[in-house]
This record gives C-alpha cells, structure tokens and sequence, in this order.
C-alpha cells in the first residue's frame, strides 16, 4: 500500500493515506487526496481558486483511472461544481462513456447532486485584470480572444495535482484534477481529462500522471507511453527519460514545462520533471505520519540511469 502525489497534494495525502489504512480503494484514497486540495482556495491552480480563463470563467478538468480494469471518467471545461474529481468518478461509475464536456458535465454533476460552487476568487479575478492591464498597450479591446490569449502567453501559471495510489489488494488508480492553464481560450482542455496524455494506470504495469504544460503531453500521450514501456520490461526511469525526451523534441511555442509522475507494478515510483530547480514529489506508506518529500529523477542525469526510489 502507498499513495504518491505532486508536491500539492500535502494538504491531503494523509487523508488518502488514512482510506488505505482503513481497508479502502485506491479509487477512495486518490478520490479522497484531491478532493481535500480542490477545497483548498489557496492553490491557484485547482478547484476552488484556481485561475480562470480568459473570460474570467473557472473551467475545471479532471479525471480518474482504475488500473483493475482499466475504466476511467473525466470531465473538462466544468464550471461551477467544487470536486470535478468526484464527477469524474460517477461519469466512471454510472456511463458507458469517459469523458464529459462543458455543458454536458454541467448536467451530469447537477444529475448526481454534485457540490455546487464559486470557484472565481478576488484573487482570480484580481489576477486576471492584471494580466489584462498588462497587455493591454498590445492588444485592443476590439481585438479578438485569441489575441489576448496569444499576448498572455508569458505568463503561465498553472498548475495540477495528482495522486496514484496502490491499495491492500494491490490495485492502482491514477487520478487529475486542474483548472489548466490559466487564462486560456475558453473551451481549451488540456491534458489531465485525457486518458493516456495526462493520466493511465493498469494494475499489470503501473500507472503515469503529469503535470505542466497539457499540449505537450497529449502530443506524445505522455501517461499511456510511459506505461506501455513498463509493459515491455523497461525499467521506470528508463521509461520515463524516453517519454521525456520525446516531449523534448516538440515544438510548443512556450519553453517546454512538464512533470510526469510513474508508479511500476512492483511499486518502484519516480518523478521525472523539466523543471530546472529541484523539483520533488511526495509520498506516503502505511504508517507514516506526513509525507515524504523525495527528489525528482535528475534530468541530467537519466542518461546514467539513477536508481528509482
Ligand atoms: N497540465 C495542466 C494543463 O495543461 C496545467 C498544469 O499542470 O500546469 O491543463
């Protein structure tokens, strides 16, 4: 049993933890893990508070994955709804289908009696007239959204949690939960409600999620990729430096940010992440008392193939 998340998801790994130690799913305990960081209007990047797009709408996106049978639920563009992690995991629970946009997620949370919220903080809001002020000697009013969009580019923060969890039985569930990029075009998804860009697990291999710019890893399938190599024998870190590379080669228009997360089915787990300080990532077994704080896999080194932890 153990359960590992982006380093956001402080505020609630030990819940996620306590579910596991109590004889609950992974699908409990990563439900759990994000639920708590969604509530948590500090973090401008998921749930409550996170950043909205350019309109000033919050529009979340989230998803869920179970590595025992690989079924998985995910919501994009939700507005207005507290735990798009927990919409995610009804859209898995009581549809044929995956994924719910928009409007369509808007009935659907409303259907099951998801929590209702506003999401748009003063923050929020004050950070997107900033930004707006900002550019504004750039673009004019009466130009159009993309234009703005295209002007804001610099600014980029963004930001997503996610949690992978093994449970006593040995299952895997990976799950996402994000406001995307902040500022973005209305509409724009990213890669966290993506099966297979920024989330995968299957019980026989491991499971990847990721974090940092969502266009670069849909373009490589970032999660279903690492996860495929494991299939093959690769060895985590291998597998990860591979993934990373090919994101490497993209070109994205804005300086390449990504962090994937992987979990081997032996329980080997690593981080492999661009970013230039030291990035980290946290972790917690049965009977820890807080999360440990473990160093990402150093991108300089993969070459050499260091150790997973
Ligand atoms: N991956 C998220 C997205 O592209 C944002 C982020 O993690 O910064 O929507």
């Amino acid at each position: 049993m153990l359960i590992i998340g982006s380093p956001n998801t402080e505020c609630g790994l030990m819940a996620g933890l306590r579910v596991l130690e109590c004889g609950g799913s992974a699908v409990d305990a990563v439900e759990q893990t994000l639920r708590v960081v969604e509530e948590q209007a500090g973090d401008g990047s998921v749930g409550l508070g996170g950043l909205p797009n350019i309109l000033g709408q919050v529009e979340l996106d989230a998803s869920i994955m179970d590595g025992r049978n690989l079924a998985a639920g995910a919501v994009a563009a939700l507005q207005g709804f507290l735990h798009p992690i927990s919409v995610a995991r009804r859209v898995m629970e009581l549809l044929p289908h995956v994924l719910l946009v928009g409007q369509g997620a808007f009935l659907f949370a409303q259907e099951i009696g998801a929590e209702r919220a506003e999401l748009l903080t003063e923050r929020g809001r004050e950070e997107l007239e900033m930004r707006l002020r900002a550019v504004s000697g750039t673009v004019a009013e009466n130009e159009p959204l993309y234009r703005r969009v295209q002007a804001l580019l610099g600014f980029r923060p963004g930001g997503t949690a996610c949690a992978i969890a093994v449970d006593a039985g040995g299952h895997i569930c990976t799950g996402v939960t994000t406001s995307g990029w902040a500022f973005k075009y209305p509409g724009r998804v990213g890669d966290s409600p993506l099966i297979g860009a920024g989330n995968y697990a299957d019980d026989r291999y491991g499971a990847a999620a990721c974090t940092g710019i969502g266009e670069a890893a849909i373009r490589i399938g970032a999660a279903r990729s690492v996860v495929l190599r494991l299939s093959t024998g690769q060895r985590l870190d291998e597998a990860l430096w591979q993934v990373m590379q090919e994101a490497r080669r993209l070109k994205l228009g804005v300086p390449l940010h990504l962090n994937i997360y992987a979990l081997s089915e032996s329980g080997e787990h690593a981080l492999c992440s661009t970013s230039r300080e030291r990035a980290h990532y946290l972790c917690a077994y049965p009977g820890d008392r807080e999360p440990r704080r473990l160093p990402a896999l150093p991108l300089a080194a993969l070459g050499d193939a260091p150790a997973c932890t």
